[in-house]
């Protein structure tokens, strides 16, 4: 279960953003961020290939050299959302101080990475985060939601525009988004992580960690096997641990991406 605080320091995330920014900037000024053209104009050499079910991608350094191996057996191919960021990922551990002279030296292995928030290993979260804030630069992602009033269709047009997946994209839209939400991962019926924007007003869910609330879209997904393709209202008790009786049914909107035993819920106030 993911909570706020096993994340990252703020100092991380500000170190990271600024030095992520910096490179989308400089390298792609307009549009989307190629993770590859980076990789070719500081002489990092890479290869896709089907390597099994170890890892999605891998940078390695030998003689001051470094390679990014990208798994295609566990990316679909080389240009899926997931590969982007995997690729965008390794090059964290790469331009990131700490990890490329830990890597020089030597001092750690290869970086094997599963990417996409699994990870509680810090330096894997850092390159995480490095890598959603160089597909997703903040000041061009502000730019795009400005003036908008919030709708799913933000997020599916964000992650549509910048190449990068609706979680990533929400994750991300929780930290510099215009409008509150939560996003809730689930799994199997079982809650995986949550993560909301600083403002929103809940942060407390129904039975925490342990159970997926049943009256929720995401629930009924798993109970009930219902998949509504639209946005669905549901009330704040449904959702939420409630101490205020008189919030009990404020209006909220649940809109659900469902795939196999995933479902991610985004969440926001009516
Ligand atoms: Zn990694």
């Amino acid at each position: 279960m993911q909570k706020r605080s096993d994340f990252l320091s703020h100092y991380d995330n500000e170190y990271l953003n600024n030095l992520a920014s910096g490179i989308a900037d400089y390298y792609f000024p307009h549009g989307r961020i190629e993770p590859e053209i980076i990789s070719i104009k500081n002489n990092i050499t890479f290869s896709y290939g089907e390597y099994g079910a170890c890892f999605d991608g891998l940078i390695e350094c030998e003689e001051q050299s470094f390679h990014i191996f990208i798994n295609t057996d566990r990316l679909k191919h080389g240009y899926s959302d997931r590969a982007r960021f995997t690729f965008a990922h390794e090059l964290g551990h790469y331009f990131i101080d700490d990890h490329r002279n830990a890597l020089l030296e030597g001092r750690s292995p290869s970086h094997s990475s599963f990417t996409g928030f699994v990870r509680k290993n810090r330096a894997e979260r850092q390159a995480d985060y490095f890598a959603s804030c160089l597909l997703l630069p903040e000041t061009r992602f502000k730019a795009f939601c400005f003036r908008k009033k919030f709708d799913f269709k933000i997020i599916r047009d964000l992650s549509k525009f910048f190449g990068v997946s609706i979680s990533a994209t929400a994750l991300r839209f929780c930290a510099i988004g215009n409008h509150p939400i939560m996003v809730v991962y689930s799994h199997n019926n079982n809650i995986k992580w949550y993560w909301y924007s600083e403002d929103f007003p809940f942060k407390a869910l129904k039975y925490g960690k342990d159970r997926l609330p049943e009256d929720t879209v995401a629930g009924e997904y798993f109970e009930l096997q219902r998949q509504p393709k639209t946005v669905q209202p549901v009330f704040a008790m449904d959702w939420f641990n409630i101490w205020n009786s008189s919030q009990a049914e404020l209006p909220f909107f649940e809109q659900c991406i469902f795939n196999g035993k995933h479902c991610l819920s985004i969440i926001w106030e009516e």
